[in-house]
């Protein structure tokens, strides 16, 4: 976990101690849904529930917004809630804290709840990187970018380095964005959507390079790196890069006709593949342009993948996860309706449990990075 979050199990004195999580994760899942709503219905208009695309049904369902990290990190802006409850991963809770108001608190109802892809980019590899790069005489013309998936750390680097932060949904505007400012991107952590993004706006693939940041001088000749345009971290997200090409060519031929979307965090051979790539919010607008009768397999997330094939059954639209087996965020699964039902009781009980609170130096740089992704259409 990243050194720069403060995460807090705050227990206030007058209420005596919090209520044992131990307690909860020894019922059933059916048992929560009487004390999440009751406990929701209590906090009223104090607490907003933001919920990830990819969390479980039986949490997913109370959430007042779902969204991909674009869209609730915009509604975590602009919300006056004294409370955010964040069902997703540590990274968004981190965003959600940044970009919110003084005296806005944000939980993240299980603090295991991390990314492996965020975890493959450490602030101490980033600027050891930026030093080499430095020392090369690159940097005067290099623009940090990193996804929205990476620790507050590595925003408020980019931030405090002229650079910004994007989403799935608007990488391309902020590549183009940084296109104005520098001669080269340095794209944080993800090598997918850095390639992806980059092949779409016609940047030849030798002029993309990989950084690895476990080889020396990233793993690439310094004529390599002066010569590149774009700089692609070495990291990946374990769920999308489970989706190959072969998965597309199985679908297409046990069901002709098929269309195939992909997330851009999927590797470039399967989005070349693939009929059509976007952000989970841009697959759901896809799905539902889609024709009666139409039958879609999806790369991402399953239950994201699963909730539209119920939700557009009625439709006659018939939609599959583009990899049989399914592909599982295991970290996003980690909130459980206990670990809500547990966060929301000690809230009533006026006990703010697994607090997220980026540190005031890092929040300052990492809100300029963020607040540029805001701007960026
Ligand atoms: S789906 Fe991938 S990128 Fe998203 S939270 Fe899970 S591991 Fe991280």
């Amino acid at each position: 976990m990243n050194l720069v979050t403060e995460e807090l199990t705050a227990i206030s004195p007058e209420t005596g101690s919090e209520c044992s999580l131990e307690n909860y994760l020894a019922l059933p899942d059916h048992t929560m849904d009487k004390r999440i709503a009751d406990a929701r219905a209590r906090l009223g208009a104090t607490t907003l529930l933001l919920g990830h695309h990819y969390q479980r049904d039986e949490v997913i369902r109370f959430a007042d917004y779902t969204g991909d990290s674009y869209k609730l990190s915009k509604i975590a802006s602009e919300t006056d809630a004294k409370y955010i409850v964040f069902c997703g991963v540590h990274f968004m809770a981190e965003s959600a804290d940044v970009l919110g108001h003084d005296g806005q608190q944000v939980i993240l109802p299980d603090l295991n709840a991390g990314c492996s892809m965020a975890d493959m980019a450490e602030i101490s590899q980033v600027e050891a990187c930026w030093e080499e790069l430095e020392r090369m005489g690159l940097t005067a013309d290099t623009v940090p970018l990193t996804y929205m998936n990476s620790a507050a750390a590595i925003k408020a680097f980019c931030g405090e380095r002229g650079g910004l932060v994007c989403t799935s949904s608007n990488a391309r505007a902020a590549f183009a964005w940084a296109f104005a400012r520098g001669k080269r991107i340095l794209f944080l952590p993800d090598q997918h959507l850095g390639r992806n993004t980059g092949y779409a706006m016609q940047i030849p693939m030798e002029d993309m390079v990989v950084w690895d940041p476990w080889a020396l001088q990233g793993g690439q000749t310094a004529n390599r790196l002066a010569a590149s345009k774009i700089l692609l971290w070495k990291g990946h997200c374990s769920v999308h890069q489970r989706f190959l090409p072969s998965n597309v060519d199985d679908v297409r031929a046990k069901y002709p006709g098929i269309r195939v979307i992909v997330h851009p965090e999927c590797r470039w051979e399967v989005c070349q593949k693939a009929d059509a790539m976007g952000s989970t919010e841009q697959i759901i607008s896809f799905v539902e342009r889609a024709p009666e009768g139409a039958t879609i397999a999806i790369g991402t997330e399953i239950h994201l993948v699963n909730r539209l094939a119920r939700r557009f059954a009625a439709e006659g639209k018939r939609i599959i996860s583009l990899d049989d087996h399914g592909c599982l965020c295991t970290t996003m699964y980690r909130i459980s309706p206990q670990h809500l039902a547990w966060a929301l009781e000690n809230l009533v009980e006026g006990r703010v449990v697994n607090r997220i609170k980026v540190r005031a130096d890092v929040k300052q740089w990492a809100k300029v990075a963020l607040d540029r992704m805001l701007e960026v259409k």
